[in-house]
């Protein structure tokens, strides 16, 4: 077997952070590739070396001098090299980012030395390999990722290598300019290396045991999701459940690969396992609730509307000419509702109105503010009957009124519409009527 092991800024964060992800690793010899982000907060009002290396870039780029910002990064490293009674220095590496930041090397490449440095000392705390990531992650002279030169690449440089670190969230431009992911990226670090070696498992270590089913900010302690596939992992973050960056998927769920959520702080919950596809019947038959307010609604109503070809075509062309990406389209016979982000819209809205009218003459327009959306996601519900029943039963109890439906045509997902200040409400009683009730 063979795993890849990511672990992230908080699990880093401290020479006690380092021992527990040590430990972690020293467990199961296939955790052999480790991919570690810049160590983030070691409480909540700390700042993370990232955030501390963009300030100091900052300064530096507006000829401040730096010494003391980079002091102050330079003791974050060196309390985990204390730590951890670490035969290490990073002095000669500090003077090198120092002058690189004056001659203005570039933001990324200021990032970039949060992983960089954190990968020098993680390879010496287990003694393995350190690979810089600037020669195995590839990007064009566009600074768009290549995919297919980094597997290239990588796969052949982990080819006869038991075990190695390598640091997360950056690679290299053709010309040997660093490049970043967006925050939060190296998370697609693991997923690419995952893919490269063809592991058995990609481990994900963060500060959360996983998904949970609902935000722990609305429902108290909710459950964990035990398994969810690639597809209701895409309806949830659509909806705003993160714990893992958008693109850390396509490179290990186009092989299959799974990914393991773990939680450094608590080693032995199982965590969330995301997969392509499963026969283990869900525990529950909804597998996640989430949603997000500031949705709006476009109204349009036209007498014998149903018999005008090309109708809805004419209004989402209005919408496209505005720039703007529609969410849903729930229609009747005479009437068609587009739903949009409220704040994309609204600079854009009397430009879209006056298209409408040109576009379409409707009868009238009416315009629904202060809207939110909820998704009611499981593959479970493809095969039970009365989902939606329980989920309009369980909304009318808790006395909320429901503006839209929309359930989508794969029956892995309802998303019901109702108005900003139901949101708590709806999402704790659509819990409380598939968890609560079935536990
Ligand atoms: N350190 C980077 C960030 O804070 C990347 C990462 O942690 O994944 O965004």
């Amino acid at each position: 077997m063979k795993k890849v092991v990511k672990f992230g800024g908080s699990s880093l964060a401290s020479a006690e952070q380092f021992r527990k992800v040590g430990e972690i690793i020293h467990a199961e010899k296939d955790r052999r590739y480790v991919i570690p982000s810049a160590p983030g907060k070691r409480f909540s009002s700390d700042t993370k070396v990232t955030d501390m290396l963009y300030d100091c870039y900052n300064s530096a780029s507006a000829h401040t001098d730096i010494t003391e910002k980079l002091n102050v990064i330079k003791e974050r490293y060196q309390e985990i090299i204390d730590g951890l009674g670490l035969q290490v220095s990073l002095d000669e590496e500090f003077e090198t980012i120092k002058n690189n930041f004056e001659n203005h090397a570039g933001s990324d490449y200021a990032a970039s030395r949060g992983e960089y440095l954190n990968g020098i000392l993680m390879a010496a705390y287990l003694e393995y390999e350190f690979i810089d990531a600037a020669e195995v992650i590839c990007f064009d002279e566009d600074g768009v990722f290549d995919s297919e030169k980094t597997n290239q690449v990588l796969s052949k440089r982990l080819e006869n290598m038991p075990n190695a670190v390598i640091p997360g969230f950056y690679g290299a431009m053709p010309d040997g300019s660093i490049r970043t992911f967006s925050r939060g990226g190296s998370d697609i670090t693991g997923s690419i290396v995952a893919r490269a070696i063809h592991a058995d498992l990609y481990e994900n270590w963060t500060d959360v045991s996983g998904f949970l089913v609902a935000d722990p900010r609305i429902v108290k302690n909710p459950q964990t999701i035990e398994t969810i596939t690639y597809r209701e992992l895409r309806e949830l973050s659509y909806m705003g459940a993160t714990v893992l960056h958008a693109d850390a998927i396509f490179p290990v769920r186009r092989e299959g690969i799974p990914i393991n959520i773990r939680n450094t702080n608590r080693p032995l919950d199982p965590g969330t396992l995301i997969v392509e596809n499963t026969c283990r019947k869900p525990k529950y038959t909804v597998t996640g609730i989430a949603g997000k307010k500031g949705f709006c609604a476009i109204n349009i109503e036209k007498d014998m509307m149903n018999s005008e070809i090309g109708f809805g075509r004419r209004v989402l062309q209005v919408f496209e000419e505005n720039g703007i990406s529609f969410e849903h389209t729930p229609s009747g016979i005479d009437t068609f509702q587009v739903i949009v982000h409220q704040d994309e819209f609204m600079e854009k809205e009397q430009g879209v109105i006056s298209g409408l009218h040109r576009a379409v003459n409707p009868d009238t327009i009416d315009l629904e503010s202060g809207l939110a959306l909820i998704a009611v996601v499981g593959r479970g519900m493809r095969a039970t009957r009365g989902t939606a029943g329980r989920i309009f039963a369980a909304l009318a109890h808790a006395n909320v009124n429901v503006k839209m439906i929309d359930q989508g045509s794969s029956e892995l997902n309802i998303i019901v519409g109702v108005s900003n200040e139901d949101f708590e409400a709806a999402i704790k009683a659509i819990y409380d009527i598939f968890i609560t009730t079935e536990l």
